[in-house]
């Protein structure tokens, strides 16, 4: 093997360890120290649009303020970004970044929604017993006991509810509010089904270090409960807090412990969907995880020019590897507002599967999974019951989460041919098409629950 050959196969072991953010004109003279304090990160984090003009200077120009000026009156999200993930944008280039296009929104690249989109396309509301609380599976549930996080992304999936009301939506946000969760651990404990409780939000690293362990103490209470995860995005946007934040960091490592005690597994899901994320700082915040015996997995999102590329994703799932994270899933996108210039279709993601899967070990290989529209869950990416590229409809059953019921995911429009495009703005052709895809997995129309399409898609088949 020649040299260039090896760096190929091994240049996921490099990691940026420059002084990145000196080339931000206003964090030019911020020092190692500073840039490492989390209580500095959250303090000079992005929230503003004047704080991109006021940090950027004259290294960003009019027309790129005008462009996310125009994007802030329609976004569903309102901005907020850690100095980490700021300075990590190529400010020479910020129209094709990754990271900044999943934080930072252009007008420009914004798509009409697809006809079928939904403000809560996984339906955690309809499936939710009590407030805070999604019962979709038979032994697992989502807790949501916060609507904050460290960062927003502009494509989030609960848009619905996180980050605080938006020029264009008004949100019902509830922040972190303790005595509202009893009730969430009321209803774990009077249905003895329920294993394992995803905590998100929102973002678990907005919960202070004593709300981490009086939710994990909690939950680890209740004999049913044998495993529980907590959901944050930080460690890919603000891996400072894990180095610097002794409390939150010891809080978790608590809750861990008591778990093992009990028997229990107590584990961190976290969210990188660029390899441009992994630095440093990750690999040292991974370290200083993993030598506390801390299981920390990730679920990346699949985007149009953020990872939708052989390359780009293998070395996501290398790195990760690397750095002891294990790469659990990879989401086709969800079917959410004001999200279309992420999606991909569905062929994209079954090919990027193929030539993922094999580069590395199998259990450091992720899942590609869509979460189907309407609740039906997770699926395999492969599993659906009927494809059809052309009309980008796929069809998808979900026996064990709601037996009997048909699912429909759908390709972005903008990527099929000229003359799919042209159908897909008929009305009665989309109906047309759809039934078209369901008959081919159940000929009986008549069988098929009607209203729960309509509820859906306001779908008349
Ligand atoms: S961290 Fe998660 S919950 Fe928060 S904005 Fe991003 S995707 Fe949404």
């Amino acid at each position: 093997m020649n040299n260039d050959e090896m760096k190929k196969i091994t240049n996921h072991r490099d990691f940026r360890d420059d002084e990145f953010w000196r080339e931000i004109p206003a964090w030019k003279d911020v020092s190692r120290e500073q840039f490492a304090d989390h209580k500095w990160q959250s303090k000079n984090s992005i929230i503003k649009l004047k704080h991109v003009k006021e940090v950027l200077g004259s290294r960003v120009s009019e027309a790129t303020i005008a462009d996310i000026e125009a994007a802030l009156k329609i976004a569903p999200m309102n901005i907020r970004i850690t100095p980490y993930v700021f300075a990590l944008i190529d400010w020479d280039d910020p129209a094709n970044d990754p990271l900044r296009r999943q934080f930072l929104p252009f007008a420009s690249q914004m798509l009409p929604n697809h006809p079928f989109y939904m403000e809560d396309s996984l339906h955690e509301d309809v499936d939710s017993p009590v407030s805070m609380l999604t019962h979709r599976y038979p032994d697992k549930v989502l807790f949501l006991p916060l609507t904050t996080c460290p960062v927003y992304c502009a494509y989030c999936t609960r848009s619905r509810i996180i980050g605080g009301s938006t020029s264009s939506i008004e949100k019902d946000t509830y922040g972190a509010n303790p005595k509202l969760w009893d009730a969430a651990f009321e209803y774990l404990r009077n249905h003895p089904e329920i294993e394992d409780v995803v905590i998100s939000g929102g973002d678990s690293y907005n919960l202070q270090a004593s709300q981490i362990r009086h939710i994990g103490e909690a939950l680890l209470d209740i004999p049913n409960i044998r495993r529980i995860r907590y959901a944050t995005k930080g460690i890919a946007i603000f891996p400072m807090k894990i180095l610097t934040d002794d409390n939150w960091v010891q809080a978790i490592v608590d809750v861990q412990k008591l778990g093992r005690e009990k028997g229990k597994a107590v584990v961190i899901h976290t969210h990188f969907s660029s390899p441009r994320e992994i630095t440093e700082w990750s690999r040292q915040a991974m370290d200083r995880l993993f030598s506390e015996g801390v299981i920390v997995r990730n679920q990346a999102v699949l985007q149009s020019d953020v990872n939708n590329d052989v390359d780009i994703m293998t070395m996501l799932t290398r790195k990760l590897g690397y750095i002891n994270i294990q790469p659990y899933y990879v989401y086709m996108h969800d079917m959410v507002p004001n999200c279309e210039r992420f999606r991909t279709t569905l062929e994209e993601g079954v090919e990027l599967e193929k030539a993922v899967r094999g580069t590395t070990a199998g259990f450091n290989t992720p899942r590609f999974v869509c979460d189907v529209p309407g609740g039906g869950g997770k699926r395999n990416i492969a599993s659906y019951e009927y494809y059809d590229r052309e009309t980008g409809i796929s069809v998808w059953r979900a026996p064990e989460v709601k037996p009997g019921e048909l699912f429909l995911y759908f390709d972005p429009i903008h990527k099929l041919a000229a003359y799919a495009q042209k159908r897909w703005a008929i009305e009665k052709e989309r109906r047309v098409m759809v039934r078209d895809a369901l008959s081919r997995v159940e000929p009986d129309l008549g069988s098929i629950k009607k209203e729960t399409l309509r509820e859906r898609f306001g779908l008349n088949i």
